[in-house]
């Protein structure tokens, strides 16, 4: 099937995974509408299960057909049982009713078990450490010989590319009866194109105790960041890189654009530990354009917007002199020797809030704080409005390397007074929130820590904070209590994703469709 246009599912079942049942009628209620399976996570919960009637369950889940899963301790699970119990345990989940009960292809294949369980109830697993196509295929082939509703493999993915191997079966196979992506952060995007090769159902974490695997998104940002259960038509793939990427509201931002502007495309989440390994092992890899998917385009962020633009054949003025690039797009355009460019346009996402507002910066007083890609970016747009900017950073000596670098003036952090500037950029990570996930799927702030004190900020003031989060951090609540402007990081991604939005669609994403993605009003 190489080269050819993969043939996704037209519509993924999604699967709300919970490791906590509910505690009232409202709160199950809750659980997701475009949920239509449940699975009961049976070995994370702390209550037996099999003693809760199954049509009790499913009357609580509105008829939603009932998942019965008991993963193994060998297999990342929380069963400790011995395999003569934890088979006895799913012969009852199968009498008792569920739907689907998941077993372990390595330790529960007995010819009891087989003749307890239908096979239009066995859903066929497998988890296990990184593999080779080969060795994956033959477990796949070994599995294949028991009937089964569902086959899915599932290998971790320690280091970029792993992940690959899982898409690749699934589309060698081309079977919707199978499933297969990667565990792990690595694998949290595999785990998204995954339908698109034929992978028919998708789990979801619910906020209902914490997610059941590591890198699991919640049912919430499944549907609203990536637009499923759906699967819109796509021709290319884009994708934020980074460490960590899952706190990222670029796919929301980027893929809630596609869908308004009807672009082909699908925007994911790429999680790297070294961006040497993301770049060979994904991006030059042949298999995205095998399964007619290629990658064209990158934003890019912590750490990797040095490395990024040394990867670039060519790069614009703007990213050369901040020595940093935030967007990667390959292009097959003059500029580009091996097709992929590199733009900065960072400076950008702190000019253009600041301008949109009407905040004038000529011969205002400005710090940054925080030297690393964005500090410099921030420095850069703000010396280029004309403000007398001064550099802000813990570490000295490369606060130092910095200001001289853009021509600017140092302050150590330690010594920093803010009753002397009237413009303050805030760009280190400090208040980054946590990527907790609530009941119903939003991430909650749990963060509320400040990178400086406010007490010494001038009437007049005007703060920036880079970091966000899906509400107002600490600092912009801060400065907001204080009656003074503070410009949330969302509304600074949202300005740097306009120029990256153009350069990877050709379309322009309306500046008020962008907020209303971001919830900028909240
Ligand atoms: P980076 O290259 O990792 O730079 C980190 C900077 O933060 C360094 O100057 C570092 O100082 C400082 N820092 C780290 N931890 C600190 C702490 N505990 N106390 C004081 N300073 C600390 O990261 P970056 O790419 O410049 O990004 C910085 C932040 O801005 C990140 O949170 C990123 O997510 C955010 N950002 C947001 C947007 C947006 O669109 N809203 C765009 C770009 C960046 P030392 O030199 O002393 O280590």
């Amino acid at each position: 099937m190489n080269g050819e246009q993969a043939t996704p599912v037209e519509r993924a079942t999604l699967i709300a995974s919970l490791t906590e049942l509910p505690a009232s009628t409202a709160d199950w209620a809750r659980l997701p509408a475009e949920a239509e399976v449940v699975e009961i996570r049976a070995d994370l919960l702390a209550a037996p299960t099999l003693e809760q009637p199954v049509e009790r369950l499913r009357s609580l889940c509105a008829g939603r057909k009932l998942l019965f899963t008991l993963r193994s301790a060998a297999e990342g699970g929380g069963c400790h049982r011995s395999i003569a119990r934890r088979r006895e345990l799913l012969i009852a989940a199968a009498q008792a009713g569920y739907d689907w009960v998941d077993i372990e292809a390595d330790r529960d294949l007995t010819p009891e078990l087989l003749d307890h369980v239908a096979a239009r109830q066995r859903l066929l697993s497998w988890h296990g450490p990184p593999q080779t196509l080969d060795r994956l295929r033959r477990r796949f082939e070994r599995m294949a010989a028991v009937e089964a509703r569902l086959y899915k493999l599932i290998p971790a993915a320690r280091r970029s590319g792993e992940e690959l191997v899982p898409l690749t079966l699934l589309h060698a196979l081309g079977r919707r009866d199978v499933v297969a992506f990667a565990s792990g952060p690595a694998g949290l995007w595999s785990r998204l194109v995954a339908p698109r090769l034929g992978a028919a159902v998708v789990y979801g974490a619910t906020g209902f105790g914490p997610p059941a695997a590591a890198g699991q998104p919640t049912v919430e940002a499944l549907c609203r960041d990536y637009g499923l259960p759906e699967q819109r038509p796509i021709e290319r793939l884009f994708g934020v890189v980074g460490n960590p990427v899952a706190h990222s509201l670029s796919p929301r931002l980027h893929n809630g654009g596609y869908r308004a502007l009807d672009v082909p495309a699908l925007y994911l989440p790429f999680h790297a530990t070294a961006f040497g390994d993301f770049w060979l092992n994904v991006v030059e890899s042949s298999a995205l354009p095998s399964f007619g998917l290629p990658l064209l385009g990158l934003s890019v962020t912590a750490p990797f917007k040095d490395a990024a633009l040394a990867v670039a054949a060519g790069s614009s003025p703007l990213a050369k002199l901040i020595g940093a690039a935030n967007t990667l797009v390959f292009d097959q355009g003059v500029h580009a020797e091996h097709g992929w460019s590199a733009e900065a346009t960072d400076p950008q996402g702190v000019a253009g809030p600041l301008a949109a507002r009407g905040v004038a910066l000529d011969g205002r007083a400005a710090v940054v704080v925080g030297a690393g890609g964005a500090g410099r970016s921030a420095v850069v747009a703000l010396r280029q409005a004309g403000a007398e900017v001064t550099l802000a950073n813990r570490g000295e000596e490369r606060g130092r390397r910095a200001a001289e670098d853009l021509q600017v003036g140092f302050v150590p952090l330690a010594a920093l007074d803010l009753s002397r500037y009237s413009v303050v950029v805030h760009a280190t990570p400090v208040g980054r929130p946590a990527a907790a996930a609530a009941p119903g799927g939003e991430a909650v702030p749990v963060n509320s820590e400040l990178p400086f004190g406010l007490s010494a900020l001038a009437a007049g003031s005007v703060v920036v904070d880079l970091v966000y989060g899906q509400v107002p951090t600490a600092l912009v609540r801060g400065v907001r209590e204080r009656g003074l402007l503070a410009i949330d990081g969302r509304e600074v991604l949202l300005h740097q994703a306009l120029a990256q939005f153009r350069a990877m669609t050709g379309k322009e994403l309306p500046l008020e469709l962008g907020r209303q993605l971001l919830a900028l009003d909240r």
